[in-house]
């Protein structure tokens, strides 16, 4: 939206201060009121003369928030928010508790163009990008429930790299020190691996992990199950890695969804190792979590472990991701499956 003060960097702040005869001091109540203290409506921002306040509202511009439809709690800790994005559509971010650490997977698109066959996201109609005010606001609603989010995993609804601008400015207003002030290595993006949007993310200055979702050790498999797959050769895919390791020196993390009969079997992870030799990796081996109408199943347990082996035999850091939230549908790939039904 274009008048909301939510989704405007520091700096743009700095030019609508300044573009109304006002102190660079007011961009820095504005930011800090917004994204430390939840202001969610310009007059909460006392600090500011009276007078600009008014201005300001009179001028269109707002603060935006998103409202909490829903919450679902699984008894392993997890938390299910649902938003409502004001214009039908809904979104929803997932806290999961690990010891000390309190993380937040949020959304970035209501739906997702991608299309995977084994992801109920994938499945729901592409509805739009969400603002980075939007993604931010996931953050806020969440710490007011659940307490300070030590770490955040952009692995929810939607393409992270697809709505690339957004995503960007997202962690850019999260990252500040002026607001909520997490980590730049506290945050992840997952994305399903779109090579020039890899490469224009190792040019900037702001770079949070990476995590690239894979699921195969070639094109056959990758393609059938993944509709990127036919656009993106995975050698592109690698290729953009290798220069991102180049320019970062970082680690990435690559998940593998074990899908039983497809993807499994150990022919599959030596391929995979020998296609991964050029980078600096670690593996998330995730079990397929099920949604209505999938047609997949996950592998047996025992499967998952020898593949896992195979890897860490190679000295390859390999876990394998547990189902975490699968009572309340918020388990990986499982988001929007309960509207599936609604479409
Ligand atoms: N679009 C991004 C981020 C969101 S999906 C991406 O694809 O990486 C987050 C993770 O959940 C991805 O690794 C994705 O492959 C995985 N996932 C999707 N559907 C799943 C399912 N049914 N079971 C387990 N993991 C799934
Ligand atoms: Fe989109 Fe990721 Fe689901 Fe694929 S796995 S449809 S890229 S959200």
């Amino acid at each position: 939206m274009y008048n909301d003060l939510k989704d405007k960097s520091y700096g743009e702040l700095l030019e609508i201060v300044s573009s109304h005869q006002q102190k660079p001091l007011c961009a820095q109540y504005l930011f800090t009121f917004i994204h430390q203290k939840d202001a969610t409506e310009i007059d909460a921002v006392t600090p500011l003369p009276k007078a600009f306040r008014q201005q300001l509202t009179s001028e269109g511009f707002v603060i935006s928030s998103i409202d909490l439809l829903e919450q679902h709690d699984d008894p392993d800790g997890t938390i299910k928010f649902v938003f409502d994005l004001g214009d039908g559509a809904k979104i929803e971010s997932v806290r999961l508790k690990d010891g000390d650490r309190n993380t937040l997977c949020i959304s970035t698109q209501a739906g997702c163009r991608m299309g995977c066959k084994f992801c109920a996201t994938g499945q729901l109609k592409f509805q739009r990008d969400l603002t980075a005010a939007e993604i931010v606001d996931q953050v806020y609603h969440a710490e007011t429930i659940c307490g300070r989010i030590s770490n955040l995993v952009y692995m929810g609804m939607g393409e992270p790299l697809d709505n690339f601008e957004n995503v960007m400015r997202s962690i850019e207003l999260l990252n500040d020190k002026r607001g909520r002030n997490i980590g730049i290595r506290h945050i992840t993006i997952s994305t399903c691996g779109l090579p020039e949007e890899i490469t224009q993310l190792a040019a900037r200055q702001i770079r949070p992990r990476l995590a690239v979702s894979l699921h195969a050790p070639n094109d056959a498999i990758r393609s059938k199950l993944m509709r990127v797959g036919n656009k993106f050769p995975l050698e592109d895919i690698v290729n953009a890695l290798r220069d991102y390791q180049r320019e970062t020196g970082k680690r990435i993390t690559i998940e593998y969804c074990t899908i039983d009969g497809v993807n499994d079997k150990i022919e599959h992870a030596k391929a995979l190792l020998k296609r991964l030799k050029p980078l600096k990796i670690n593996v998330n081996l995730i079990e397929l979590n099920p949604f209505p109408g999938c047609r997949y199943k996950s592998s047996p347990t025992r499967q998952i472990r020898e593949f896992a082996q195979i890897l860490t035999q190679s000295g390859i850091e390999t876990i394998i991701r547990f189902k975490r939230g699968r009572n309340i549908k918020a388990a990986c790939g499982q988001l929007g499956a309960t509207w599936l039904e609604e479409q």
